[in-house]
């Protein structure tokens, strides 16, 4: 069993998808594996009219079991209909929260998960602090859905208002896919590893490639989505973390704090780009009609002239010791081949190929070294070596050694939002975004977007099925180099 750990929560948006599909749940394995047990109550919060009651039939569904265990867990829930703009609904809640601390011993603990839409983040931290919820006695956490801006300078404005109530070591700043555990796996490969970190720079390694597919189209958040595109939605936080966290050079202590100095001194050395520069390494795309998949244009909720992008691809160069010409590719789209997220790390190859005989018609180049992580759907990574041929003549092949976490313990593996929620009671910041990280993030994603909004793109230029335009692959094949994963090799 786990150490217990106490706080209030009040999830703000508490009828809504996300607490409904992933918080509620998380909560609950949290309670199954002690984390949570007497001392913890959870407040429902949003404008639906609901009495504890309905509230606690919500989560009993959500967490889809009604076992005396759940039963326990469920009556820990209450609710109250308040209206996040309205002041006085705080003392209300405030009153809650008193009288839940004295019940349940909660010692002044408070997790404050803001769910619901980021304008009004700032209204809620600002009346959190102002009607006296934010108090000394224990810890007052504020955790907060993304997107974090539209923009730098959308994103510095929220953060100002957060942080007139809000320390920053107050604030969490979901990304989840930081709290997957493949993307945990690479700090431990990286610095616990010789003979990986000891090549891990720009002498030995051609080029990173880090790919984040979906085989969905927008379905039901369209009218989001239209206005944010791929771009926003996955390359300013859940790609940029990744990078971040292959760039970044060894922390001094695995501490949340190293660990973020850090991601904020590799983000500081990514090169950004001048408005040419941002025309050549980035490329876009929209999604066609393919299959039984409508072309995004006619999705329900988008404009029929939407010239959103649903895919992504570029190139990022960090202007450091370590990665000097060594180019970052990234890509993500929707209605993709499949649906994975992995790194390919491409090694270099030997300077002088040995095994190439001159005159023969068998002997075939050396292959690259290749490590892959895989991060989803399956965790684990493999790493693709040259080998000798098993048969008479001195031919080489490439063999792969392959380790991935056995699907009986992926089982096991907590959720992301499960081990960040565990992360949070524990004031461990190591797998949320810090202020630093977005706004360096922001500053580069900024003057693509500046360009393309100068530029009327050429939509729609990608089937359904497929890995993007045909620009994605120009982009790597310009560099003479081709994605390591791609269709029909
Ligand atoms: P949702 O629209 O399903 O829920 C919004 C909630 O906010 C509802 O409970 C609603 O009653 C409440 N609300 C709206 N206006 C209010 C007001 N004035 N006063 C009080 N309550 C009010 O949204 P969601 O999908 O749960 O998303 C919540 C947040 O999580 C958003 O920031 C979103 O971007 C982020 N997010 C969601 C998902 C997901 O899978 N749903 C994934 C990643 C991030």
């Amino acid at each position: 069993m786990a150490s217990e750990r106490s706080a209030l929560f009040i999830f703000f948006g508490g009828t809504g998808d996300l607490a409904y599909r992933k918080l509620y749940p998380s909560l609950f394995n949290l309670y199954q594996k002690g984390t949570l047990r007497e001392k913890f109550a959870v407040v429902g919060t949003a404008r639906d009219k609901l009495t504890d009651e309905k509230f606690r039939e919500r989560v009993q569904k959500s967490i889809g079991s009604d076992s005396k265990e759940a039963e326990k867990f469920i009556s820990h829930f209450y609710y109250e209909a308040h209206d996040v703009t309205d002041k006085a609904h705080y003392s209300v809640l405030k009153e809650r929260a008193v009288e839940l601390d004295k019940k349940y011993k909660l010692q002044g603990n408070q997790i404050f998960y803001l769910s619901m839409a980021p304008n009004f983040f700032g209204t809620v931290a600002g009346y959190l602090r102002s009607e006296g919820l934010v108090n000394d006695k224990g810890f007052s956490r504020l955790v907060i859905e993304k997107p974090f801006g539209r923009d730098y300078d959308s994103a510095k404005a929220l953060n100002e208002a957060l942080a007139q109530s809000f320390d920053e070591e107050q604030i969490f700043r979901i990304d989840h896919y930081l709290g997957k555990e493949m993307i945990q796996n690479i700090e431990a490969l990286r610095f616990g590893n010789t003979i990986i970190e000891s090549l891990w720079n720009n002498r030995y390694i051609d080029n990173i490639q880090v790919t984040l597919s979906e085989k969905l189209g927008v379905e039901e958040r369209a009218s989001y989505y239209d206005k944010s595109g791929a771009l926003r939605d996955m390359v300013q936080n859940h790609i940029m973390q990744i990078v971040s966290l292959l760039a970044m050079e060894q922390p001094v202590a695995f501490t949340d704090s190293d660990i973020r100095a850090e991601k904020v001194k590799a983000l500081r050395s990514l090169r950004v780009y001048n408005v040419a520069e941002a025309a050549t390494n980035f490329v876009r795309g929209q999604y066609d009609a393919g299959g039984k998949i409508n072309p995004y244009r006619e999705e329900d909720n988008v404009p029929a002239d939407s010239n959103t992008e649903t895919f992504v691809a570029g190139k990022l160069m960090f202007d450091n010791y370590r990665w000097s010409g060594t180019p970052f590719y990234i890509r993500t789209g929707k209605v993709l081949a499949d649906k994975f997220t992995r790194v390919d790390v491409v090694f270099k190859k030997p300077l002088v190929d040995i095994f190439s005989f001159p005159g023969s018609s068998t002997s075939k180049p050396l292959d690259t070294n290749v490590l892959t992580l895989y991060i989803e759907p399956k965790a684990g990574f493999a790493l693709k070596i040259n080998a000798k041929n098993n048969d008479q003549g001195f031919q080489t092949a490439p063999v792969t050694m392959e380790y991935f976490v056995d699907p009986e313990d992926s089982k096991k593996t907590p959720e992301p939002y499960e081990r960040l929620l565990h992360d949070a009671l524990k004031g461990d910041g190591t797998n949320f975004s810090s202020w630093q990280e977005v706004s360096y993030a922001w500053k580069f994603v900024d003057q693509i977007r500046k360009v393309w909004d100068l530029q009327q793109p050429n939509f729609p230029n990608y089937t359904p099925g497929s890995m993007g335009p045909a620009a994605a692959d120009e982009l790597i094949e310009r560099d003479h180099r081709q994605w390591v994963y791609r269709l029909n090799k």
